[in-house]
Order: C-alpha cells, then structure tokens, then sequence
C-alpha cells in the first residue's frame, strides 16, 4: 500500500476474528510470540485496508465470483488440514490431531467440542518431534496455575484441570540428531517446573570424535540432554521423554472398551547405514521389533497440509495436491506448472500471486513467514511499476462485492467489528484475572456486535 500509490487491500478471513495461527496456533504461554500483532494493527489503520471477516472465500463467495473485481489476487490461507499417519486405529476415541489439540485449547471454533479424553489415564504418546509436538507436551506438563492467566481457551483450562495425564513420550522415527524441533522449545521442557525428564539411551550419545563435528545448536542439545534432571523423578508430579527410532503401526483398543485407546504398537527403526547415528540427514530402515507403548490418549504431530479452495481449478488457479502448495516461481507469482521445465521458469498467471504456507508448505515461523510475505508484495510491485498484466477486471473490489455479500446473507466482520470482539474478550479477560477471554464459538463472537 505505501509503494503504490492508491492502492485498496481487501483481506478476507473466514472468521470473525484476525490472526490465523498467531491466535489459534501460538502456545498461549508465548505471549511475546504474539506481539506480531501489533505490526499487523499497523496496517490495518490504513483507510486504504479493508479487514472483510467472517467470509470463506470458495464457500461464501465463490472464487470465480471475487477474482474479477480486483488487480491481483494473492492467496495466503495458509494449512487448514493435518497429515494423517494413515494406519489402523487412527480414529479411536482417545486419538488427536495436534492441529486439533491445539485449535481446542487456543479457542478455535472448529474444535470448540474436541473434548480430548485427558481424564481416561496417565500416560500420553505424542508421534513427531517438530516445535508442535512439544509445544503439545508443555501444554500437557505445565503448571496449570500460570497457564490459567494467559488466553487460554476456559473449556480448555478446565479440562487441563481435571486431566491425569502423568507421563508424556514424544516419538520420532529417527534419532535426536534428525529431531524437527528447535532447541528453544526443547529448552522451555527441560525447565519445566515439576516435570521430570527420564534420561535417554547413551547409545544416542557421540563419542569424542563424533561430538566434535556436531554442530552449535546440536552441541547445546546434547548438553541439555546430558545435563542433571531439574526435577528429580521422586518429586516430580509428571515425567516426560523422548523415544526414537519408532514408527508407528497401530493404535490399540482397550479390552473392555474396544472405541478406546489402550497403547500404540511401533516398529522398531535402524539406521542404514549404521554409522550414520550422527548425521543430520540420516536415513532409517524398519526392523522386525516392535514396542507397544501404553497410552490413555495420542496425538499425532506429523504435519499440517494446505488443500485447493472449491473451484480454484475451474479459474485456472493450478494447485499441487502432492505438495500441498500452489506452484509458484519462488517470489510469490502463481505459475502454470505445465508451461516450463521447472517452476521457477514457468509462465506467470497474471495478478494471481501467494505467500505463507501455501506457497511454501507447512513450515516456517512468523519472522519467516512475514518476510516471505514482504517478498511478495515486493514481487507485485514490481510487476505493477513494470505495467506487467494484471487481472483483466473491474477493480472494484469489496465496494463492488459487498451488494452480492448482502445478497448471499453474509453477515461479515470490519477491523471496527473486530476491535469491538477484541476489546470484550480482554474486558471479560480482566474479570478472569488472564490476558483475555477468547470467544469460541462465530455466534458469541457476533452477538457482541449486535448488542
Ligand atoms: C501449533 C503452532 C504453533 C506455532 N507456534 C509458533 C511460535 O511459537 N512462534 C512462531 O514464530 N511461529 C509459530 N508457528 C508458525 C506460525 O504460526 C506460521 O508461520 C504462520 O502463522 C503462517 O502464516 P500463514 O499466513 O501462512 O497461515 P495462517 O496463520 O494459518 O493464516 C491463514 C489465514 O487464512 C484463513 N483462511 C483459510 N482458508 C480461508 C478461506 N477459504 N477464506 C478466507 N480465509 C481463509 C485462516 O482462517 C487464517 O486466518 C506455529 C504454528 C503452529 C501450527
């Protein structure tokens, strides 16, 4: 906005509310994580920025019906599904999606009811080793009494409350030298107050040699691995650990209650070749062991996954189903992967651009992801300063589409209308003694608008 000169953003959210995963992805004990906020307010004050929430694009307004009305089309709806393990008993009560876990306990709508069995045992199986899992973990481990006074969703901290989960194994396929996690969130679990961390096989452990050629972050995990236990397992109230080398193969039933789950079978993996414990990039072979651990609920934390929005195929909007992401030449221009020999060659479909995870896939932090959107919109100014083709339309935008929105019954959402959902959920928050009270359900969100 501030490099083309009177330039309109319309933003389109299928909430009520901003903040995709910042509000229902980010661990409500990272607050700081949260502040990115604040720059988006930044730009949001702009007269020249509409927020138009509560409108799912593709469902409530087709995308053939929004497309002609503007210059340039970006699409960053980032990763609305999970990766699924595809084996037998993944759907027995007691078994999760961390996108689902995290969603219920952060307040997201979709989950409002998930419900999660916390109270049916004591032992937990969270499968994947990425920043999730353990952010899974510390929600599960940590001292309820601070984690009441963030924002929290209320159902979520109730349920918490009443859990009796004891023990948390974290599992990976490969070994602690190949772990996704970053040693920050692996750091926040070994000093968690009153959670004991049950120490790991030294086979795990390099010599000399191998130590030596370990890099920093790898050598300041292997001291947090090594280090003494902050809380000793005598007095500490729950033990948490990693396992690796396991993939999974089953989730159980219980005997007596065959819709419940009892423990997860895995196969025991090696790596091939041997030697390669070390090696970033190791690969792992299945072995004819298996274990079963013992689990009262499990989560599987192997990935989040963007899909194509309803008709984007019929307007000529290519999507990689495989990849989950839309091809793209690397700067944010959408490509038609079928006209070049490679992606970053391949012909640009004029004004249709995409930044964030679904032009990326599933990884990256904010700092990342804001950077590869500032690298988008640098691409699109470009192309408009070079009079590159653009969306052939009315440019009308949201003025032009706001009469359909009516049309269609779309009760939809300004920054105004957000401000006031903001400013109820931190006042009932204030009451509570937390952050904010985050509403969890579209309704309770837009009633506080027609009061
Ligand atoms: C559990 C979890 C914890 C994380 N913790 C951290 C952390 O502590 N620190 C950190 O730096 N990063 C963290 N991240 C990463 C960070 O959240 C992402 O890098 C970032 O949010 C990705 O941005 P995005 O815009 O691509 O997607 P999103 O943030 O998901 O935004 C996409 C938006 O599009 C909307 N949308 C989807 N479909 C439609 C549609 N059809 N119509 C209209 N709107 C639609 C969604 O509702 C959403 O608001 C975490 C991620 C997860 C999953």
């Amino acid at each position: 906005m501030n490099r083309i000169p009177d330039a309109v953003v319309d933003m389109y959210e299928q909430l009520p509310v901003p903040f995709g995963l910042v509000r229902f992805g980010v661990a409500p004990d990272h607050p700081e994580v949260k502040k990115c906020q604040e720059k988006f307010e930044e730009v949001a004050a702009s007269p020249r920025f509409n927020f138009v929430g509560n409108v799912n694009i593709g469902h409530d307004i087709p995308l053939k019906q929004l497309v002609p009305h503007y210059d340039a089309v970006l699409f960053s709806y980032g990763a609305s599904y999970d990766k699924k393990l595809g084996v037998p008993g993944e759907d027995l009560e007691g078994v999760y999606s961390a996108r689902a876990f995290v969603g219920w306990y952060n307040g997201l709508p979709e989950f409002a009811d998930l419900n999660p069995k916390l109270d049916a045992g004591e032992e937990a199986v969270i499968i994947g080793q990425g920043n999730v899992s353990l952010d899974v973990a510390r929600i599960l481990l940590c001292d309820l009494g601070e984690l009441r006074k963030t924002d929290i969703a209320e159902h979520a901290a109730s349920a918490l409350a009443k859990s009796r989960v004891k023990s948390v194994k974290i599992v990976g396929r490969r070994g602690p030298w190949q772990a996704a996690f970053s040693n920050k969130e692996a750091r926040e679990l070994f000093n968690l107050p009153g959670a004991h961390f049950a120490p790991l096989d030294e086979s795990f452990f390099p010599g000399e040699a191998d130590a030596k050629a370990l890099s920093r972050p790898q050598q300041r995990l292997l001291k947090m691995f090594k280090s003494p236990a902050k809380t000793p397992a005598e007095v500490a109230a729950k033990n948490w650990t990693f396992k690796f080398l396991l993939s999974p193969t089953s989730f159980n039933a219980s005997s007596t209650d065959p819709t419940s789950l009892s423990s997860v079978t895995f196969t025991k993996n090696a790596f091939d070749p041997p030697t390669s414990v070390f090696a970033k990039d190791a690969s792992v072979v299945a072995t004819p062991e298996s274990e079963v651990l013992p689990a009262s609920v499990a989560f599987r934390s192997v990935g989040y996954k963007s899909a194509k929005l309803p008709e984007m195929s019929d307007i000529g909007v290519p999507f990689n189903d495989r990849r989950g992401v839309i091809p793209n030449d690397g700067r944010g221009r959408v490509v038609d992967p079928d006209s070049g020999p490679g992606e970053l060659t391949a012909m640009h479909l004029p004004g249709l651009y995409c930044a964030g995870w679904v032009k990326n896939g599933p990884t990256g932090v904010i700092a990342t992801t804001m950077d590869d959107a500032f690298a988008t919109a640098d691409t699109i100014v470009q192309d408009w300063a070079q009079q590159a083709k653009f969306i052939d339309g009315d440019a009308g935008g949201w003025d032009a589409l706001r009469d359909e929105a009516k049309r269609r019954g779309l009760r939809t959402v300004s920054w105004e209308d957000w401000k006031k959902i903001d400013g109820t959920e931190r006042a009932k928050g204030k009451e509570l003694g937390k952050e904010r009270a985050k509403f969890v359900n579209k309704e309770d969100m837009l009633k506080v608008l027609d009061a």
